[in-house]
């Protein structure tokens, strides 16, 4: 008898794990395979989370099917090979390109965390040690195996899989995956994460095709449900980002812009380049502040197959922004101190998307404080973050093992999201020639999670149930 496990992601929005267990033909244990191998990200109660071990040995599990790059898909596999895992992991090829710089800076980080809270003595934990090294994640991507869209890939006589789009970020995928138990055949799908069935104006600078691939047809459905009780605006967001800007720039005051360092990072860039070119803002110095800075634009460019006719057009009329005068890639810890020594208004693009890390805390620790500044939000905030408490008006947050009052102005543009919110969701599902037998829903906060499965009850009449973090589900 063939389960899903949810190992994580079920009840919360990071740590997408889903293990696939088969019995196999002969009576013996089948395969055991990995649907993403994501960290927990965010509240303390479920950071805690990446430091347990699976129910099973990580050694025993045969493979790990990625969708996508984000590290709440992608940000334990270096845990999971220092466990024991070595089979293959498979995902397109630009999903391995964005692996290659985040898995290994996701390591720097936690290196960093680990070493400043030892220098600090502000961890419980003595010493308190990385979850795993940049030297770690960098050795792991020898095990990453690139399958393309559409490509079958045929892992045991029991399973096969291939990927289609999911438009949800740089080489997003969805697995469709075909098990054969006993004579019966079931098609799972996983979404990943699922990205916007509409956008050119409301979303400017999105990956390929609008929305993701259309006519599924599957037995059992794991999908997302991050906005599955929001509705994005659908205002084009640049007057807004401009006046914004113009603002804070007249006021001498400068803008922190939290956000994931590639992808999210790239598509902004491109945005406050257009409103330059525009004469919409002014041309102040715009600072993107990461060690992977430049890599980053470098396999953004690289994807063009991904990218919308709008996006290959914006590439094509400026070009690489390596080149773009005014616009700074800071990859040393030198140039990101020195952003802070300047006094007049910049434009500082920095990760942690969510402020759980990284050099925007620094920044973000200098001018917080000061209310001439404006900390712009373009991503999800999940629970438990800096991000999400500063969005949500907290008066002082900690940070380096200080407390910061919070003074700046504090805006967020909900335009930007690679997620699709419930409407669209719903006109994705509406095209599915089957409903399958059973859906289960993961990746979203429980409110979400609850709302999305009575609006799909009520709208599509399926099987909806949200599942819940380490439940079995059969495959029948
Ligand atoms: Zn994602």
């Amino acid at each position: 008898m063939s389960y899903i496990q949810f190992l994580g992601a079920a009840g919360v929005v990071t740590g997408s794990k889903h293990l696939i267990n088969t019995d196999g033909p002969t009576g013996k244990q089948g395969i055991q395979v990995l649907v993403d191998c994501g960290l927990f990200q965010g509240q303390k109660e479920w950071r805690e989370r990446n430091w347990a071990d699976l129910p099973i040995p990580a050694r025993e599990i045969d493979a790990v099917i990625l969708t996508h790059a984000h590290l709440d898909h992608s940000g334990w596999i270096p845990r999971l090979v220092k466990q024991g895992f070595h089979g293959p992991i498979y995902a397109t090829p630009a999903t391995i390109d964005l692996c290659s710089i985040l898995l290994p800076d996701s390591g720097h980080l936690q290196e960093e965390d680990a070493e400043f809270a030892n220098k600090h003595h502000y961890s419980k934990h003595h010493p308190a040690l990385p979850l795993y090294t940049m030297q770690e994640a960098q050795q792991c991507m020898t095990l990453f195996r690139p399958v393309q869209f559409g490509e079958a890939k045929q892992l045991t006589s029991e399973l096969s899989f291939r990927f289609v789009r999911a438009a949800h970020i740089l080489g997003s995928s969805m697995a469709e995956i075909t098990l054969t138990t006993n004579g019966t055949k079931n098609r799972l799908l996983f979404t990943g994460d699922i990205g916007r069935v509409r956008n050119n104006n409301i979303a400017p600078g999105h990956v390929v095709h609008s929305g993701p691939t259309e006519g599924e047809s599957c037995d059992l459905l794991v999908m997302e449900s991050t906005y599955g009780n929001r509705l994005h605006p659908d205002e084009d967001p640049r007057p807004e980002l401009a006046a914004l800007i113009r603002t804070t720039v007249q006021r001498g005051g400068s803008v922190i812009v939290p956000a994931f360092a590639v992808e999210r990072t790239q598509k902004f860039l491109f945005l406050l380049k257009e409103l330059m070119e525009a004469g919409d803002i002014p041309r102040v110095p715009v600072h993107a502040d990461s060690p992977m800075a430049i890599k980053a634009v470098e396999v953004f460019l690289k994807h063009e197959e991904e990218f919308s006719d709008q996006t290959k057009a914006q590439i094509k009329k400026y070009g690489s922004p390596l080149h773009w005068p005014n616009f700074y890639f800071d990859t040393t810890q030198d140039d990101s101190k020195k952003i802070n020594e300047s006094k007049y208004p910049t434009i500082i693009v920095s990760a942690s998307g969510m402020v759980a890390g990284g050099r925007v805390l620094h920044h973000l620790a200098q001018r917080l404080p000061d209310p001439r500044n404006l900390v712009l939000f373009i991503g999800f905030q999940a629970p438990g973050t800096r991000g999400y408490s500063i969005k949500n008006g907290a008066q002082e947050v900690k940070m380096l093992g200080q407390v910061v009052p919070v003074r700046a102005q504090i805006t967020a543009l909900e335009q930007f999201s690679d997620h699709a919110d419930t409407p669209e969701l719903l006109e994705w599902l509406h095209t599915f020639k089957t409903a399958p037998k059973q859906t289960y829903l993961v990746h979203g906060e429980p409110a979400a999670a609850s709302q999305l499965r009575d609006t799909m009850i009520k709208d599509l009449r399926w099987n909806v149930q949200v599942a819940a973090y380490k439940e079995k589900v059969q495959v029948e």
